[in-house]
């Protein structure tokens, strides 16, 4: 611990974003960084605490209070290698974790927590701009080959620490590009796909082989990866998303929320799109049904591409902008959360079903919504009624942004759960990553990959 009273003299600092009147033009980042003795002030309000609830709450058990006092020291390779033992791609969650850690800082009881998540971004990048990220070759190769199938955190994590340990890595994507969510769903404005490409290159270099535009299952047999491979991890992720079979669903212009985001993000990548098969919110009234995370990117892509007014509605009622007594610290709150795409001008409301799509010409123009009541049973369970209040809300563009509920390789699955009797096969086979847990997060996903890694070593031993 550097400073041992800075938390009493330092207030919480946080970079902030680029003002919106300017990020909206672009789809660059939209967090900004502050100076380097500034970020090292902000590591110096650690307390170093006798229970570090940052590390416990950490899903990858990330040794905070240490790398803090490493970047408060200005030893920033080391800051850098202690964060990268335990976490394999900080570049990713430096910039997307929703950072339980912070939830769970001792600061937080005054609403001022350490800024551990930009703390972790800022080291990355500086340990990258000074050269202390570089290619690892593997020391010695141990002669057994194992595919993995899916290129997204999990998969990435996976393939990284088998590379190093001897094995040879051949990762199968039936995507064009390697990243998974994170290069095709989440949006560049949170996450530049540079940051991506960069880390990919790496994997590359250290010898990982990556085939893009093969979907196993399809474009080449599950029989035939077993048959070739001594171990294979399917890393498949979990993006079917639930759909809202009401009237009117066969509309032309209600599309699926990842459908929309994917297709941006190819967008800012290059690629150009037929303009029948484009989704454009440009000039519409933009409605996303949903209220989470998901939704919050497509209000950010929407107003990107310049919608004329974007609502988002979710069925459940608003949460407290307090933190809740169910949850409070050092759990995760159950709160309202801000996004940053919400600050960019969107309508937020809760309690709202959606009832039929209105159609004009095959297209929809609106979509009828109904207020619900949240009301508890005999058993303290929630149950929802339908109020008599209805409401006509204009949408030319509508994105179904209600979660995800399975993997989408049925058929690969499918064809595994026949294969079951196979005894000696099946045991080759491990998943990590959303396609275990279900839709989740990216250092979920790291955390799940590091974990099978392990386990196919072992079993390989
Ligand atoms: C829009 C959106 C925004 C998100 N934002 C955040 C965020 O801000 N922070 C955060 O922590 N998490 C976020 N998440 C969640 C996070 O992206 C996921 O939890 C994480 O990417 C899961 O990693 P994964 O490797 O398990 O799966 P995925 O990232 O889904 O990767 C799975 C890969 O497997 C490939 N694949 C599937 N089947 C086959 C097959 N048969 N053959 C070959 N390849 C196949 C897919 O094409 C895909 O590339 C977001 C998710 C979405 C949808």
């Amino acid at each position: 611990m550097g400073d041992i009273v800075a938390f009493l003299k330092i207030n919480r600092k946080e970079a902030g974003c680029r003002p919106i009147l300017e990020r909206i033009n672009d789809f660059g980042e939209v967090e900004q960084t502050l100076s380097v003795e500034d970020r090292m002030m902000q590591a110096s309000r650690c307390m170093d605490c006798g229970v570090p609830f940052c590390h416990w709450s950490c899903p990858l058990g990330n040794l905070i209070p240490e790398w803090q006092d490493l970047l408060y020291k200005n030893k920033w390779q080391e800051a850098y290698n202690l964060l990268n033992f335990t976490n394999n791609f900080p570049e990713f969650t430096g910039r997307i974790c929703p950072s339980f850690c912070e939830k769970s800082c001792i600061l937080n009881l005054e609403n001022q927590p350490l800024t551990i998540r930009e703390n972790e971004a800022a080291i990355t990048e500086y340990a990258f701009s000074n050269g202390y990220v570089v290619p690892k070759l593997p020391l010695y190769h141990v002669g057994k080959k194992v595919a993995v199938i899916g290129s997204g955190p999990a998969g990435l994590t996976v393939a990284s620490v088998l590379n190093q340990k001897g094995y040879s890595i051949t990762v199968y994507e039936k995507d064009e590009c390697i990243g998974g969510l994170l290069r095709l769903g989440i949006p560049d404005f949170k996450l530049n796909k540079e940051i991506v490409e960069r880390r990919v290159s790496i994997l590359k270099i250290e010898g990982i082989k990556f085939e893009t535009n093969v979907e196993v299952g399809k474009d080449i047999t599950i029989e035939k990866i077993l048959f070739e491979y001594d171990a294979i991890c399917l890393a498949l992720g979990a993006v079917t998303p639930r759909d809202l079979l009401i009237d009117g669903r066969e509309l032309v212009g209600i599309h699926f929320a990842l459908d929309f985001l994917k297709q941006q993000n190819r967008i800012v990548g290059g690629k150009i799109i037929n303009s029948s098969d484009r989704i454009s919110a440009n000039g519409k009234n933009v409605l996303i049904i949903g209220g989470g995370d998901t939704g919050s990117d497509c209000v950010g892509t929407s107003i990107r591409q310049k919608a004329k007014k974007v609502t988002q509605i979710e069925i459940l009622s608003m949460p407290s902008e307090n933190i809740s007594i169910e949850t409070y610290w050092p759990a995760y709150p159950n709160m309202l959360k801000t996004s940053s795409s919400h600050e960019e001008g969107c309508e937020r409301r809760w309690s709202l079903k959606s009832k039929k799509f209105i159609g004009d010409g095959g297209r929809v123009v609106a979509v009828e919504v109904v207020e619900v009541e949240w009301l508890k049973d005999e058993f303290g369970s929630f149950i929802m009624k339908e109020t008599n209040k209805k409401e006509i809300i204009p949408a030319e563009l509508v994105l179904l942004s209600m979660g995800f509920i399975q993997p989408d390789s049925k058929k690969l699955l499918n064809n595994l759960v026949t294969m079951r009797n196979v005894k000696e096969n099946m045991y080759k086979v491990f998943y990590a990553g959303d396609v275990v847990n279900g839709s989740s997060l990216v250092v979920h996903a790291i955390n799940s990959g590091n974990e099978v890694a392990k386990s196919i070593s072992d079993f390989l031993k």
